[in-house]
Parts: C-alpha cells; structure tokens; sequence
C-alpha cells in the first residue's frame, strides 16, 4: 500500500475540496495534514457580515451541535469550543437548562454534560478563520466546480471550474484528491455516472417536512432560566418547534411542520401564533416582546437520502463524496453537522492508512459513521403516521415504542441519560436496550403524559 501521504516529508500533492459547509471545512483541515497543498473551492463569495449565504440557505435554521459533534470538532481544532463561547456562543447545561419535550413527554431535567449553541453563520465563520489560518490551505471562494477532470479511466485527476454566470471563465484545477463536500445536492453521484461507473442507489424516506425561522434578541433573563426549548412532533401532532439563545443574546425560532398542510406560515403574526400553540405561556410572552433581527426563512427538505457509495464495486480513485452529499438527515434530528465532522474523522483514519483503495475504504468507514444517526431518524420519522412509505403495523409499534420510552424518561435519570445520550451521539444508545431500561420503560411506559408542552 502506499504510504499516506505527508508521512515521508516529500511533496505529497494537491487535495481539492468542492464546497466549504461543514464537511467541506473539516474534510480540509484533515487533509492539511497529509498533502503539501489543500484548495477549498467555493461557488459562494464569503458574506463580510456573518450573513446567511445562498449556497447554505438552511443557515438560517436552528444548527444545534451535538456533543460528540463538538468533540469531533475538538480533534480537528484544539480549543474551537473554548474560543466559540468566549466569542459570544452559549453553552449550555444539559438537560438543567435545555426543555426538551420528545414524543409528548419532557426529558427528566438531570445534568447531563455541556452543549454548544450559535447560528450556523457563526459557526461556520470561526471554522473558516480556522482552516484559513493553515498556511497550505487555500481558498478560490466565487468558482463552481462543473465536472470531474480524468488522467486515465479509473483516475480522476482534477476538476474543471468556471465563475457562476453567463460570461464565466472556466479553469482546471489538477488534484491528488478531489473530495466532493457539495452538500445534498452534490455532483459525486452524477460524476461517477458521466466517467462510466454505476451511480451509487439511494435510500430515500419521504419526509416532506417544511421549516420556517425568525432570529430576535431577547434581553438576557428575559427568557427564563432556560437558555432552548425543543418541542418535537408526535403521532398525533405534526409540528414541531426548537427555540435556542445563540451568540450574544440573540434567538432562533424554527418551526417545522411534516406535509404541506402543516408547513409553518411565513407571515410574522401567523408565525407568532403558530408557535404559541406549542410553546409554554411564559416564552409565548417573552417571544411577543422580543426584537425581531430577521424576516421569516421558510425551507422545504423533502425527504431524508443516504447514497450509498459504500456498495459500489468500482470506484475511480482520486474522488470521493463527505458529508450531506453522501447521508442527508432529516434536520429536525439535529445530526448532519456530527455525521459530517465524524465522516471527516473517517477520512483521515483511512489517509493515515495510505492511499490505496481510498475511495472503497473511506466509503466503508462514512457509512459506519452515518449508520446510527440515519436509523434513529429513520426509525423515528417511520414512527409517524403521517411519514409515507411504512406499513401502519410497524409505524404503530414503533409509535407506541418511542412514547412509552420518553415516558419513561419523564420520570427515570437512567433512561432520560440513554435518550440523551442517543440522540446528542455521545454514548451508545444500545443502553437504550439494556434490562435496567427495559425494565424502566415497562413500568412506566403504560402512563398517560400529563400534557408536557405547555404550563
Ligand atoms: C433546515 C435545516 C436545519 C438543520 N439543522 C441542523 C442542526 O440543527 N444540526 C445539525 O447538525 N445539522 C443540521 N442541518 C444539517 C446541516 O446543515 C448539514 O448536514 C451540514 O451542514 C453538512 O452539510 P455539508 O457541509 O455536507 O453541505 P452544505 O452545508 O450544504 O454545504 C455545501 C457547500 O457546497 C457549496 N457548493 C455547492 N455546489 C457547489 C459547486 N458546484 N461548486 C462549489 N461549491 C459548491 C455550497 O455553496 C455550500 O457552501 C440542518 C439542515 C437543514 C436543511
């Protein structure tokens, strides 16, 4: 096998990201440490202001970052959270000032480790001052990659690009490795496709959930003692809000709702009245008296797609997809980012084995990375009756399973810790399955929930 690459001290080539979202920018910082030279290529220009950019338009949705996503993001940028937080982020202590209501039932509020919250802009802001700050790193921010340049039939060897527009100009970018970050709707598939290879299939569960947020800036106290409010759909109720304080005392609401006809309203005295259906009596008021910072962002996410690459038997080297162009979650979950920075932590497992069979072996190792996250979601969303595509035995059992295990943890520290942990990524939730559990969610599963959403 050959080395990998930057462990002999010679010239190790040119790795070329496509796109600088959240995988783009850890995929980068990984690949700093084994090729002499790291372009990240951006079709957006880079906002001065911290503003949401088009490439990213879910940017100006609630971007929770789970714990073990903060630790990824640790091993790629010692002290990132440190620095965050004393640039304006919120940590939070969860669950003591995090309200979260799953299934009809509020998580028994027990500490439970930190988290991190800020706006997407914010973040992805400091993570590009980050990789700017490498010097072998380089970005061309205002080009778009259009197709994959190859040397012979199984070697992909660079990229073209051209400026977005009519009269751009156009370029070749020769790489070692040209990593596809270009999000969901990410070319990789359909490159393979234009060089002669299958196209990897698709796993798609129809969603149709559709979201609409506001930023304000809430006085500090103004809001409780609380510092996010995550209210999440049920059987019954397909809507759903997260309410979070992000950098320097500012507010995100983000309602969703699944189906067109639950889709949350975009007009400001709807969107008010819409979340105060859900919200507790003393945030409805706290949110009538805040300032709004943004119009209403509405966004539509069809549907929840895992490509999978890892079950091609021919791969070209020198290409490879990260992030949401290979497994898009459904955002009410909060996981892509973590799935991202874990697929990043992958990559750079299977460089610092050598090169060889990178594609295969990387594929392999990101799907391992995504398998959880995609079928807690799955699993979840498959739990509503109003999800297509399931049969109604199982949506049953699994609604049942889901409401009886939150109500558990409602009551129990031990399962309100195996939720916890499931869902912020950061134990395995096979204690979800263990007998002390079980045993919990038996006991108290049968109990009706004492309407937990509002007090
Ligand atoms: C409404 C919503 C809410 C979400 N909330 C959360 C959350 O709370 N927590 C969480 O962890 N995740 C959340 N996510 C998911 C999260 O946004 C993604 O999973 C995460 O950003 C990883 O995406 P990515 O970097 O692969 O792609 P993206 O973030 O989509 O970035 C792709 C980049 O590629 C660029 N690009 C595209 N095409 C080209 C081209 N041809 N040439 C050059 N550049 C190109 C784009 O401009 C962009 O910069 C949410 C998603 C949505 C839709």
């Amino acid at each position: 096998m050959n080395p990998a690459p930057g462990s002999t001290g010679a010239d190790t080539g040119h790795a070329v990201v496509l796109g600088s979202g959240i995988s783009g920018l850890c995929a980068a910082r990984v690949l700093a440490d084994f090729y002499t030279r790291v372009t990240v290529v951006e079709r957006d220009v880079f906002p001065e202001d911290g503003a949401t950019r088009r490439g990213v338009p879910q940017g100006a949705h609630v971007h929770s970052l789970t714990s073990r996503g903060a630790s990824t993001l640790e091993e790629f940028f010692p002290g990132i959270v440190a620095e965050l937080a004393a640039d304006g982020a919120t940590v939070v202590n969860a669950l003591t000032e995090l309200d979260i209501v799953f299934f009809g039932s509020r998580l028994l509020r027990v500490p439970l480790g930190e988290v991190l919250q800020a706006s997407r802009p914010f973040l992805e802001d400091r993570l590009r001052a980050r990789v700017g700050a490498v010097p072998h790193i380089g970005f061309r921010p205002g080009m778009e990659a259009v197709a994959p340049v190859t040397r012979n039939a199984t070697t992909v060897s660079g990229v073209r690009l051209a400026r977005p527009g009519p009269a751009g100009s156009a370029e070749v970018l020769e790489a070692d490795l040209v990593v596809d970050a270009m999000g969901r709707a990410g070319r990789g598939a359909a490159w393979l496709a234009s060089l002669g290879y299958e196209k990897p299939a698709e796993d798609r569960l129809h969603v149709g959930v559709g979201y609409a947020s506001r930023r304000y800036r809430i006085a500090p106290g103004a809001a409780g003692g609380d510092k996010g409010v995550l209210i999440g759909a049920t059987p019954a109720r397909p809507r759903g809000l997260v309410l979070t304080r992000q950098e320097h005392d500012t507010w995100v609401l983000s309602q969703y709702g699944f189906g067109k006809a639950n889709h949350p309203p975009h007009a400001p005295e709807e969107f008010h009245r819409f979340a105060a259906e859900l919200l507790p009596a003393a945030l409805r008021d706290t949110l009538r008296h805040a300032e709004p910072l943004t119009e209403v962002a509405a966004f539509a996410y069809p549907a929840s797609v895992r490509r999978n690459f890892h079950r091609l038997r021919r791969l070209p080297d020198g290409l490879v997809s990260i992030g949401d162009a290979v497994c898009s979650l459904n955002p009410i979950y909060g996981a892509g980012m973590t799935v991202a920075a874990l697929e990043a932590a992958a990559l750079r497992d299977c460089l610092a084995a050598g090169t060889d069979g990178l594609p295969r072996r990387f594929y392999r190792a990101a799907a391992k990375a995504s398998y959880l996250s995609w079928l807690f979601s799955n699993l979840a969303d498959r739990s509503l009756p109003y999800v297509p595509g399931t049969r109604p035995f199982l949506t049953g059992v699994l609604g049942q399973a889901f409401q009886a295990t939150m109500r558990a943890a409602a009551v129990d520290p031990a399962v309100a810790a195996g939720v916890w942990n499931a869902v912020s990524l950061s134990g395995s939730p096979a204690r979800l399955a263990g007998p002390r559990v079980m045993a919990s969610v038996l006991r108290h599963g049968a109990r009706r929930p004492r309407r937990p959403h509002r007090s």
